[in-house]
């Protein structure tokens, strides 16, 4: 930790950081310019910082306390240079292929999941999402089937072969969700959810962390850190778009967040361009910005009737837009080392 102190800050007050950091035998290294003095507190563990650093900057000669090290060790990329590689059942996020995870944003009926899937997969998907637990704004709206959505999704996986995603809302849902779900969703309301977070991490399942719509980078992965803190290493994070002053599409996709947490972290990145976009004719041109921009894997919702569709059907692609889509990638993730 860096303590610089104010430039009229008194030799009591320099006294008075040096007896905290004394209290907590932390070592001390002092520099003293013409204007300003520095102190370097040596040692602090990471879970006393927050801490000391809020107390130091309560004292009146204190201008700022800054952190040297991230605040998130386990996602970090500083202590784990290789990325990671997450596998769901046989598919692998973070390595050559890029993974497309496609599929409605909820699970409807059989009849329309079925039908979502079988076209996924003959088109290369490699995973089903699908939502049987549905966060919304509205109270008002369709909030998904529940189990019986969880077990329409196993069955399509029985058929398809192809592993499925699935949202888990709520703490008290951990155990059904767990027991038909290959990946689980955290979604962009439950981001700060730390309940959540931490019964995901003792879960052990593989698990996707979507960013909330109005979160930081180092916010997004320090929820992440709640997660492998409790010892879960298999996450993924998603950039689902966020809320910025622009009201011509549903969020801003942030493209700079691609290659910007890559460089933090050594967790895998998917792209949600119909979230990020929420207008189903800007999914494309996205998704494939994201896949050059350098993206692990895509999310894509498709769904056999998007005018049908309960939920999300404007931004969701139909099946034949997403069969060129998947074949619209191909040359830009060949471009950019990766594979479908
Ligand atoms: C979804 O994936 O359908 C969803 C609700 O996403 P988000 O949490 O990003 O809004
Ligand atoms: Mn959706």
């Amino acid at each position: 930790m860096i303590i610089i102190l104010k430039n009229d800050a008194s030799e009591s007050h320099v006294e008075e950081v040096r007896q905290i950091l004394n209290e907590r035998q932390y070592g001390i290294n002092e520099v003293r310019g013409v204007e300003k003095t520095i102190i370097c507190a040596i040692g602090a563990p990471d879970a006393d910082k927050p801490q000391v650093a809020s107390q130091l900057e309560a004292i009146p000669g204190v201008e700022r306390v800054m952190a040297i090290l991230k605040p998130y060790k386990l996602v970090s990329r500083e202590g784990h240079p290789d990325k990671s590689i997450i596998k769901v059942r046989d598919v692998e996020i973070g390595g050559d292929q890029l993974v497309v995870m496609a599929g409605p944003c909820t699970v409807e009926t059989e009849e329309q999941l079925m039908k979502a899937a079988h076209a996924v997969k003959k088109a290369g998907a490699h995973i089903l999402r699908g939502g049987a637990y549905k966060p919304s704004t509205s109270p008002y709206s369709f909030h998904g089937h529940g189990v019986e959505g969880l077990k329409i999704l196993a069955k399509a996986r029985e058929e398809t072969g192809l592993p499925i995603i699935t949202e888990v809302l709520d703490p008290r849902h951990m155990d059904e969700v767990c027991e038909y779900a290959d990946m689980l969703q955290i979604g962009m309301r439950n981001m700060s959810n730390f309940q959540l977070l931490r019964e995901v991490g003792r879960s052990k399942k593989p698990c996707m962390l979507k960013r909330g719509q109005a979160a930081k980078i180092e916010e997004w992965l320090q929820a992440a850190e709640y997660i492998a803190s409790e010892g879960n290493f298999d996450i993924v994070l998603c950039e689902r778009g966020i809320r910025t002053f622009e009201t011509a599409t549903r969020n801003t996709f942030d493209i700079n967040a691609i290659p910007a947490t890559q460089a933090l972290t050594h967790l895998p990145i998917v792209a949600d361009p119909a979230h990020g976009t929420g207008m189903w004719q800007f999914v494309p041109p996205i998704a494939k910005a994201a896949v050059a921009a350098g993206a692990d894997s895509l999310m894509i919702e498709v769904h056999p009737e998007p005018w049908r569709a309960l939920k999300d059907g404007g931004q969701s692609l139909t099946i034949s837009d997403f069969t060129r889509l998947m074949q619209e990638i191909e040359p830009i993730a060949k471009a950019v080392g990766k594979h479908l």
